[in-house]
């Protein structure tokens, strides 16, 4: 089958495959899915340029939407024809951590396996999905099944952008009632945070991003205020503190910038939430004044939103399907597994939102 080969850490070095195979047997609670549909993520970009130090050859690409083709003998989470959302959360499911309802916590999490092969070149999946490919196996507490009528490229968006950024919104910050926010980087995790927090009732919302397209946007996911962040004379940290009198109560970074997190320290008043959305390099350091900190707030690492995907993967499906959460107009092109690189270029300049890869065509 066709699928897409990391093979260093350059963009470069990703190619396309027609010999991929999918090896060794179905474990009992393991699940085998069709790919419909994979968003390229920030993510993927960092991936492929080594920031997260994964062993290569690698399959790339962690937020699809697929149909299970085959399943376990153990299987009842799903079932074969269901169209699931896949999960990167390949936590183990019974332990105490797991048992306590925080499967983001799970030791388990960041295993490697080698589902499928190139010959005899075993392959890593990245995320514990491995998406950009026709088939992969996953666990099955990782294929979390949707309406079948919900359209499955929407429904990708939903296993990492959207669960990342309004999930930082609803289980991380809890974004109030009369609550004010500022969001750094308004691509396809940034407007699932602006349209979350426009969901809980917050009175101010203010976008920051260094595309000018990204304005129309960031307004239509619900973004009172745009920062376009261009020149050398912006200072996003002023502009924030003058727009909303001071500061705001919750300061988010999506951008996976150090320097930017600094910057949103900053902008966080006094008890402030100040939220790690996006991911820098894994051994980056952060450098920032102590006494933007100092004041009562509250700096949160959140990994994947700190979802629990079984429900929340629901739930998002459930707000699609009826109307109140925005999917469909995240997605800027749609194309076939050869569209990788346009999807990365896309990304670096900020123009679009999202791309999704169909690897059926
Ligand atoms: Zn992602
Ligand atoms: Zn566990």
């Amino acid at each position: 089958m066709q699928g897409l080969i990391l093979e260093g850490t350059t963009e470069d070095s990703v190619r396309l495959s027609d010999d991929i195979e999918l090896v060794g047997t179905l474990q009992p609670r393991q699940v085998r899915v069709e790919v419909r549909a994979a968003g390229v993520c920030g993510s993927d970009l960092s991936c492929v340029h080594g920031k997260y130090y994964m062993p290569t050859p690698l399959v790339p690409g962690h937020e699809a939407a697929g149909v299970v083709v085959e399943a376990g003998s153990a299987v009842t989470y799903c079932e074969v024809g269901d169209h699931v959302v896949l999960s990167t959360f390949g936590n183990c499911g019974h332990c105490a951590v797991c048992e306590s309802g925080n499967p983001g916590n799970c030791g388990a999490l960041g295993g490697l396996t080698q589902p499928y092969a190139e010959g005899d070149q075993a392959l890593y999946n990245f995320a514990n999905i491995g998406a950009f490919v026709q088939e992969t196996i996953v666990s099955e507490n990782q294929a979390i099944p949707i309406p079948k009528d919900m359209p499955l490229t929407a429904a990708a968006l939903i296993g990492c952008g959207v669960m990342t950024g309004a999930g930082a919104v609803f289980n991380r910050a809890k974004v109030g009632f009369g609550d004010t926010c500022a969001v750094i980087g308004a691509g396809g995790v940034g407007l699932n945070v602006i349209q979350a927090a426009a969901i809980s009732g917050a009175s101010q919302i203010i976008a920051i991003d260094r595309a000018p397209a990204k304005e129309a946007l960031a307004m239509e996911f619900g973004a009172t205020d745009f920062l376009l962040a261009d020149g050398d004379d912006f200072d996003a940290v002023k502009e924030v503190q003058a727009l909303s009198g001071g500061g705001v109560n919750h300061a988010f970074e999506v951008v996976g910038s150090t320097a930017l997190l600094a910057d949103a320290i900053s902008m966080a008043k006094a008890g402030g939430n100040v939220c790690a959305v996006g991911v820098p390099d894994l051994t980056a350091e952060v450098t920032y004044p102590f006494q933007a900190l100092h004041q009562n707030k509250n700096l949160m690492g959140i990994r994947a939103g700190g979802g629990k995907p079984r429900k929340d993967f629901r739930v998002l499906a459930d707000m699609y399907m009826k109307g109140k959460l925005k999917l469909d107009e995240m997605i800027s092109h749609t194309a076939g597994l050869d569209g990788l690189q346009a999807a990365f270029d896309s990304l670096k300049t900020g123009a679009d939102a999202r791309t999704v890869l169909l690897p059926h065509g």
